[in-house]
């Protein structure tokens, strides 16, 4: 019955002039979604985006458009083209017609209550929406009144109705997508992604705010697992399925621990790893055309976490670092984290080279002019460079 989807986009809404911009990223994001089933026509009208269906399924198609982010919700639609030969008392006819095979499949499904809402995009119709409302309504009753009552104020299901210039539409579900923005409309950055759970939620919800994201991570080979690694491929692979392919840059950090163990402070070891891994992520960032960074940090969740760690972490590098799990409690995160199905790879337990090289006691109020005073010891641009000279590259595709 379905032919057609109705995206639904919010914010994109209000974007004035640059509105066109937006849209035309949406449509293509959406294409792109779904190039691994089908070529399919997406395209604007009426201010709205369309999904054709073809000759596929409504839900399978639903689940992928509403990933896309500026995605508010996707209603699976009847969509009828009217005949330029016929006078518009024709098309309304159809579109009651396909009101009422709607309607039935609502009642197949169990709903015991409905309403019309209406809206004429067609001017030269003699109804007003309302009237169409009205009209439709008792149309309706007439034929299947003895199965499904009238509700205006609470009812279980909507009929919606809309005569065009072009063509009569009749939907009714709404499947909520995860709003945002598309992706491409504001820029890049760098995602310092680990194993954990958070910073796989971060990324999410930068990316959610239309940034195409790229992805850092760093280990220590062979201390640190293939294992891990791959743990950490997985998720950039679920991380894909949103922003369409991740480059993932990896990053051995041996060396640069060897060093700091050797020349700093045995409890400072976490907190200058870390500094390191901010100045690589921002080197590495700036080659490719990165405008900020991303980390997984929330306040006081471990101790490199406290404000004195994130300031001395912060200090590292003038790139912006968004944080946007920064005053969100773990439960919060972890919410997020199944919603967006990376929850049950990140608790795969593998080690991280935080971990292994962990101090038993880190700073927990590190100051900055003690740890840059450390780091005095080392030569860091140095580190820096054989570390990036060592990088792997790979780019994740779902
Ligand atoms: P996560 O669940 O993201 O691992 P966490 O609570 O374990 O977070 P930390 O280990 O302190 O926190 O890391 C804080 C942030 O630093 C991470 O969210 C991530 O952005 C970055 N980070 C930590 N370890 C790595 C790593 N091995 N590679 C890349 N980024 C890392
Ligand atoms: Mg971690």
């Amino acid at each position: 019955m379905y032919n057609s989807i109705i995206v639904k986009y919010g914010e994109i809404g209000v974007k004035g002039k640059n509105r066109y911009i937006f849209e035309n990223k949406l449509i293509k994001n959406i294409k792109n979604m779904l190039k691994p089933i089908d070529k399919f026509n997406v395209y604007k009208e009426y201010g709205r985006v369309y999904v054709d269906l073809g000759d596929y399924e409504y839900d399978e198609i639903c689940e992928e458009v509403k990933k896309v982010f500026g995605v508010v919700g996707v209603c699976p639609a009847v969509k009828v083209l009217r005949n330029n030969e016929e006078d518009v008392e024709a098309a309304y006819t159809q579109l009651k017609e396909t009101a009422l095979v709607v309607l039935e499949e609502k009642i197949a499904n169990g709903a015991k209550s409905f309403k019309v809402e209406s809206r004429r995009g067609d001017k030269s119709f003699r109804l007003t929406s309302q009237d169409m409302s009205i009209d439709i309504g008792g149309y309706l009753l007439s034929k299947v009144g003895d199965k499904i009552k009238v509700d205006i104020n609470k009812p279980e299901v909507k009929i919606k109705c809309e005569l065009r210039e072009s063509n009569v539409v009749v939907y009714s579900d709404t499947v909520a997508g995860y709003g945002g923005l598309p992706i491409g409309t504001n820029g890049k950055a760098m995602s310092l992604l680990s194993g954990g759970i958070d910073s796989p939620v971060a990324t999410w919800m930068v990316a959610k705010r239309g940034m195409e994201v790229e992805a850092i991570h760093f280990h220590t080979y062979p201390f640190t697992s293939e294992k891990s690694q791959e743990k950490v491929k997985d998720l950039a692979r679920i991380l894909a399925k949103y922003v369409g392919k991740v480059r993932l840059h990896k990053i051995n950090l041996l060396e640069i621990q060897k060093a700091v163990g050797l020349n700093c402070r045995d409890e400072e070891m976490t907190i200058i790893s870390r500094r390191f891994m901010m100045r690589i992520a921002e080197r590495v960032g700036i080659q490719r055309n990165c405008d900020a960074l991303i980390t997984g940090e929330s306040i006081g969740q471990v101790a490199s976490q406290t404000i004195q760690g994130l300031t001395c972490t912060n200090a590292s590098v003038s790139l912006p670092v968004f944080r946007p799990l920064i005053a969100m409690d773990k439960t919060e995160i972890i919410d997020i984290a199944k919603k967006i199905d990376t929850f049950e790879t990140s608790i795969i337990p593998e080690e991280d080279c935080c971990s292994v090289f962990a101090p038993k006691k880190p700073v927990t109020k590190p100051r900055l002019e003690k740890i840059e005073d450390s780091e005095k010891a080392l030569d860091v641009e140095q580190l820096i460079q054989d570390a990036i000279d060592n990088m792997e590259v790979e780019v994740i595709e779902f």
